[in-house]
């Protein structure tokens, strides 16, 4: 996209995980989202002559928020949260009420775009998917999905029912179809086979697990409504069905 003047670079992280490192062209500040741990981003952050200014968190796990506290330090760091994971995100000094079903913004800005966030229970109970918008408003172009949508997945039903998960991906399926997803596992071949098991007969997945590239993150909204079986799940009994067989798979 031409005009975007910002960048998101995924860091990984532990095993499989990612953190995102979001910064502004030729500025300075630099904001991550989901840092598992601290040795990663501390050296993105030199290399690239950054300094840290916030971080945002998608939800309360360890391997999402492992860094926080040595990244956040003794500085003026903002961590950023749902405000039901108040006292499981360390250090979070933004507790933002973020409804079900569309997102608000959060009050803070992001490499010169707005933040916004919306309640993607699930996962956990207090799950939270991040966007970024164009300062003037509008719909998010990206969202960090944490371990709510994966490419061709969902996360495992922790704290949330089948309903909330099922209602959570079509929230997040309900951008428009160029939206950048960025999520917080690589998981991406195995959904893939998984899917390709639930519809042998796709040839948007067969297609898509043909050409997988190592880093597999974003997804975009459009690729998830034709591949993801959770996102094609018709109805709450489908997509708690593919949940518990893909439990097993
Ligand atoms: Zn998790
Ligand atoms: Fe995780």
């Amino acid at each position: 996209m031409a005009s975007q003047v910002f960048d998101v670079e995924p860091i990984p992280c532990l095993r499989d995980n990612y953190a995102y490192l979001i910064h502004e062209r030729g500025g300075e500040d630099a904001f991550v989202v989901d840092p598992s741990e601290a040795a990663p981003i501390a050296a993105a952050l030199r290399e690239r002559r950054l300094r840290l200014r916030g971080i945002l968190a998608t939800h309360h796990h360890p391997d999402h928020v492992g860094g926080i506290a040595e990244l956040a330090g003794g500085g003026d760091v903002w961590v950023a949260g749902h405000a039901d994971d108040r006292g499981r995100i360390p250090r979070q000094t933004i507790f933002l009420e973020a409804p079900r079903g569309s997102f608000v913004p959060a009050g803070v800005t992001v490499a010169g775009r707005a933040l916004m966030g919306m309640h993607i229970p699930g996962h956990t109970r207090a799950a939270i998917a991040w966007g970024l918008a164009a300062s003037g408003g509008g719909a998010p172009t990206d969202v960090f999905t944490g371990d709510t949508l994966f490419a061709g997945g969902c996360g495992r039903l922790f704290e949330g029912t089948p309903e909330q998960m099922f209602a959570s991906l079509r929230s997040i399926t309900a951008l428009p179809p160029p939206t950048r997803l960025w999520f917080g596992h690589e998981y991406t071949a195995n959904n893939l086979r998984f899917a390709a098991a639930v519809e042998p007969d796709s040839p948007p997945i067969a297609d898509r697990l043909a050409h997988l590239p190592a880093c597999t993150t974003p997804t975009t909204v459009a690729l998830e409504l034709a591949t993801n079986p959770f996102v094609r799940a018709g109805s709450v009994e489908e997509l708690a069905s593919r949940r518990s067989a893909k439990d097993s798979f």
